[in-house]
């Protein structure tokens, strides 16, 4: 890799390894015919043991938030309520998406980095019977808070709720047991935990996902209406098994990428996330930072800490890529200034990245005047072996 590119360490998208980058530049294979046919149908099957489903997953052109989308507005009916918890960025994105739908959304909300809370989801679905659906972000990748969302998910199934999770910043990276939590519609893309660059988005849909969508009758485009996959997936299934031309060399990549994941397994990676990630928290509060998230439900892929009073957040945020060749996000919104966020995903796992960010967090804090003892900022090094 160029040595004047930064590392990211940010939520996404995540540096990719070799030689899953490698796999981007075999020649251009049709979206068609035999090899094309066996190629998305094992990345479908790998896939499906990320999920942890048996359901049927779709892979699309495009971005998360277009799944998002196609799945709100291809099962639901324009008029129908449904229950938003909102703890962040992604939860007011998800909102967006609903009203735009003609989808009339249901808020629950909670302070940045708090979790959203199963008894809080409860208490408003009790109040709002009308509802049908209820869709949530797992990681809020805004804070680094991961959502409790196997309780969730209980409230969902209590009240026969459609239950349409954004899992886009989590899968792959923790556990997301589709079938276990009865996940109706679950999505993911290639280009953060599934260590891909963007181009598909992932969905896993269930059978009462199916059953709204062929029941839904407004008018809902065709692209993205999922009853257009799910025609070409069954009727042009051995020859041309999607409606539009496909990204073939991203989902040559996705597929090399899954291999890697099953081959090293997918606990052995969700324990490489923690590791690094509580290298990273240890070696911050060794330096004097508090984190956004409560340590119950800080997600290991995404740290958010708040600053020191000495410490500018734009002005660490600059020194790590000009002195480290390290790039982390900012906050956003009203976070905005007040907290930094460390991306674990892609090469971030790895030790280099977290030893050379917490050495340049060191050298910057020291240069704002604070005396640290040198190396304090690796203690988390020795704690986690
Ligand atoms: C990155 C992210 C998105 C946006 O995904 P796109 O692929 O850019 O549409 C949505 N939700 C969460 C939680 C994310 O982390």
């Amino acid at each position: 890799m160029d040595d004047s590119r930064p590392k990211l360490m940010i939520p996404g998208p995540v540096d990719i390894p070799e030689d899953v980058r490698a796999a981007l530049a075999v020649p251009t294979m049709p979206h068609y015919g035999r090899d094309w046919i066996r190629m998305v149908g094992e990345v479908q099957e790998m896939a499906k043991r990320v999920f942890e489903t048996q359901n049927e997953l779709l892979v699309m052109p495009g971005t998360g938030t277009m799944a998002l989308e196609a799945a709100l507005g291809s099962a639901l009916e324009p008029g129908s309520a449904v229950l938003v918890p909102v703890n962040g960025f992604f939860g007011e994105r998800l909102v967006t998406i609903i009203e735009s739908l003609g989808l009339l959304p249901v808020r629950i909300d909670v302070p940045p980095g708090e979790p959203i809370l199963p008894e809080a989801v409860a208490a408003v679905a009790a109040g709002h019977p009308e509802s049908l659906a209820l869709a949530v972000v797992h990681h809020e990748t805004s804070t680094g808070v991961l959502n409790p969302l196997e309780g969730i998910a209980s409230v969902a199934r209590e009240r026969n709720l459609l239950l349409v999770v954004d899992a886009i910043s989590s899968l792959g990276g923790v556990p997301v047991p589709v079938d276990t939590w009865a996940i109706d519609v679950c999505v993911t893309v290639a280009n953060k935990a599934l260590e891909t660059p963007p181009g598909v988005a992932l969905l896993s849909l269930s059978s009462k996902a199916w059953q709204l969508i062929a029941a839904r009758r407004a008018p809902r485009g065709w692209y993205l209406d999922l009853r257009t996959w799910q025609w070409y997936a069954e009727n042009w299934a051995d020859w041309h098994p999607s409606p539009v031309t496909m990204p073939t060399n991203i989902v040559n990549a996705l597929h090399f990428s899954l291999l890697n994941l099953l081959e090293e397994g997918i606990e052995v990676r969700h324990a490489a996330y923690r590791k690094a990630s509580s290298i990273v928290r240890q070696g911050l509060a060794a330096m004097g930072f508090a984190m956004l998230a409560e340590e119950a439900y800080a997600s290991p892929l995404t740290t958010a800490f708040k600053m020191r009073e000495e410490v500018d957040a734009a002005g660490l945020q600059q020194a790590l890529l000009q002195t480290s060749g390290i790039m982390v996000s900012g906050g956003i919104g009203a976070l905005k200034g007040h907290i930094l966020r460390v991306g674990h995903l892609g090469l971030a796992r790895r030790h280099d990245y977290s030893v050379a960010f917490l050495l340049g967090v060191e050298a910057y804090v020291r240069r704002c005047g604070v005396a640290l003892p040198v190396g304090i900022s690796l203690q988390g090094l020795e704690h986690v072996s």
